[in-house]
């Protein structure tokens, strides 16, 4: 049986895809939607504050690479660890909406895009 899961409130504030997540699907942690704890992180707090599901409805930043609190220290020390590339997540839920992002990244098995 397969172990994808296919839900767009998986889909991190950030653009990532909690459901191919190793830590998520190790039950350990219920998600970035759900992970309360998360305080450090100024997008998750900058989406909920706004009522947002993800940087991509921000009114604020056409672009999320000019916003500071998407493009802080932390972030972008993770992003070179990982290979991730969260504003291309970003950019594929604005071009083809949040339901082709989860199904996108759930049938690739990933969690970020990668950056290139
Ligand atoms: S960096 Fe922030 S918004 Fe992205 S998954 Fe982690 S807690 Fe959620
Ligand atoms: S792009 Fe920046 S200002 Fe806009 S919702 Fe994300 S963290 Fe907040």
């Amino acid at each position: 049986m397969s172990d994808k899961v296919l839900d767009t409130n998986l889909i991190a504030f950030c653009g990532l895809y909690c459901g191919e997540c190793g830590a998520f699907k190790r039950k350990r942690c219920k998600g970035c939607k759900e992970n309360a704890k998360a305080t450090w992180c100024k997008i998750r707090t900058c989406c909920i504050d706004n009522s947002y599901a993800s940087c991509a409805d921000c009114k604020d930043f056409m672009n999320v690479a000019d916003c500071k609190k998407f493009n802080n220290f932390v972030s972008k020390i993770f992003a070179l660890i990982f290979r991730s590339d969260r504003k291309a997540c970003i950019d594929q839920i604005k071009a083809c909406g949040r339901e082709k992002h989860a199904q996108i990244m759930s049938e690739s098995g990933q969690q970020t895009i990668k950056r290139k």
